[in-house]
């Protein structure tokens, strides 16, 4: 079974469902990024106020601040994992490389979840977070087809990257992800 995994798709996809159902049952490290960040803000940090109107506008955080915090989980950290919503951009992906590189670790798979816009949207909408406005979700797709989408041809040619599709319940979305892992 594959223990190094990365989460890779649009907002609204349902990464984040999945990959927590995956990491419990597998014993697997889940970091989601978006939930370090939302924790933040909450506990009212100077980090999560840095971030707060940044993630309202539905921009990416900077590289920066969103690398300390995986690298601060995964340092440490000798078991498998899971990441969510990171990496979200090329630069992110290269420090990703050679901050496993320093530990010494590899990337096994990378899980594409694909789905239709329109369905993106319709999920999202009815999931009512604070950035989870109509404007603000066209704005995130957008920003995950220029910065994110490049990552998928990255970790094809590294021949990393299996795709499914993020269609159907929670349950059949599940056992795709499943086959993969192995
Ligand atoms: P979604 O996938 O639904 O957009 P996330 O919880 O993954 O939700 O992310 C919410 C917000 O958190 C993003 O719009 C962005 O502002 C910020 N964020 C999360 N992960 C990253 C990252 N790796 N780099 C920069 N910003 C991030």
């Amino acid at each position: 079974m594959k223990q190094r995994l990365l989460f890779l798709g649009p907002p609204g996809a349902g990464k984040g469902t999945q990959a927590e159902r995956l990491a419990a049952s597998c014993g697997l490290l889940h970091l989601s990024t978006g939930d370090l960040l939302r924790a933040e803000v909450a506990a009212g940090t100077d980090l999560g106020r840095e971030a707060e109107a940044v993630m309202a506008r539905g921009e990416l955080v900077s590289d920066g601040l969103v690398l300390a915090i995986v690298r601060s989980r995964l340092e440490g950290h000798s078991g498998g994992w899971l990441l969510d919503g990171f990496p979200r951009n090329l630069v992110q992906a290269e420090a990703l490389n050679t901050l496993l590189e320093d530990l010494d670790q590899q990337i096994e798979l990378v899980v594409l979840m694909e789905l239709d816009d329109d369905l993106l949207i319709q999920r999202l909408l009815g999931r009512g977070r604070a950035d989870d406005n109509e404007a603000v979700i066209r704005h995130r797709l957008e920003v995950y087809r220029q910065q994110t989408e490049p990552l998928i041809s990255y970790y094809r040619q590294r021949q990393l990257l299996e795709a499914i599709e993020a269609s159907g319940s929670v349950e059949a979305i599940a056992e795709r992800i499943l086959v993969l892992v192995g």
